[in-house]
């Protein structure tokens, strides 16, 4: 406990010290429901993630991904911030976090109360249609499929990220997809970053800009898998910027990190700030906060 004490310390200190950029991923959203099928506790993806290419392509593997999406979105949307996204909008009200850069597209920093926050992939509760380019509210069109297909449900256990589900070919079959409320023809598609799609450019320039300002980057929740979130940490380390990584399990960003804790991130966040709290000047809204 000791070497873990000092650790929390150590980030405690640098944290304390201000102008950090966070970058978060699935691991900090699983204690709000939402599992990481990339980390420890997660279930192996039983299906190969859609691809963009597949998406747009194929007509059936669309309806299966709207099919499955469709009954997953329950639990997305149910989904609520916990003590770990609390915890960074609280050292974000502070004023010692100046930006959040995410790989969920879930939400829920906004929803806990984070400002300046860069949704890499994009999010789950907005639909952009491709023909026209019209973005409307999951919500709404969650209300046309509910229309579309009454009496449509299926036992289902697993929900992974991106709000997808297991769900037998017989009831993908019967599952009606509706076209764009707008131009009346386009396809819909959730207004998030599938993989074979690039992030927009200018997203990605903005999140780069963020890095490049920091003191301190603070990595929450990503094994840094993907080149998509891996490239923050490899800018913040080649720039001499200290990289924080708090994660379950290794990462693949371990060797640039100046710290790592390994510990459930909705215990750890809490802890931090309030170990933050009493390092920082006394006045700040973070004392406030208790
Ligand atoms: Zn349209």
């Amino acid at each position: 406990m000791g070497r873990v004490t000092e650790t929390i310390d150590a980030v405690a200190a640098l944290v304390a010290a201000g102008g950090v950029v966070v970058v978060s991923g699935a691991g900090l959203s699983t204690e709000s429901g939402i599992p990481d099928y990339r980390g420890p506790t997660g279930v192996a993806r039983r299906h190969t993630p859609m691809t963009y290419q597949a998406f747009v392509g194929d007509a059936a593997a669309r309806r299966r991904y709207w099919a499955r999406s469709h009954l997953g979105w329950r639990t997305i949307v149910g989904a609520r911030p916990n003590a770990g996204h609390r915890a960074v909008a609280r050292l974000q009200d502070a004023g010692l976090v100046d930006g959040v850069i995410t790989q969920n597209v879930d939400g829920l920093h906004t929803a806990a109360g984070s400002g300046q926050v860069v949704e890499l992939h994009g999010r789950l509760d907005t639909v952009v249609c491709l023909g026209c380019g019209d973005r409307t509210s999951r919500g709404e069109l969650d209300r046309r499929l509910v229309a579309a297909n009454p009496g449509f449900d299926a036992a289902f256990a697993v929900v992974n990220p991106d709000g997808d589900v297991d769900l037998d070919d017989d009831r993908v079959a019967g599952f009606r997809m509706v076209d764009c409320g707008c131009c009346g023809a386009g396809m819909l598609k959730p207004d998030v970053v599938f993989f074979g799609e690039t992030v927009p450019a200018a997203r990605v320039a903005r999140c780069f800009a963020m890095v490049d300002a920091a003191r301190a980057v603070l990595v929450l929740g990503s094994s840094l898998t993907v080149l998509s979130g891996r490239r923050f940490v490899l800018r913040a380390a080649k720039s001499g910027i200290p990289v924080v990584i708090a994660n379950q399990g290794v990462t693949r960003g371990d060797g640039y990190a100046a710290l790592r804790v390994d510990a459930p991130l909705g215990r750890f966040l809490p802890v931090l700030a309030d170990r933050v709290a009493a390092v920082v000047p006394p006045g700040s809204g973070l004392l406030a906060a208790g």
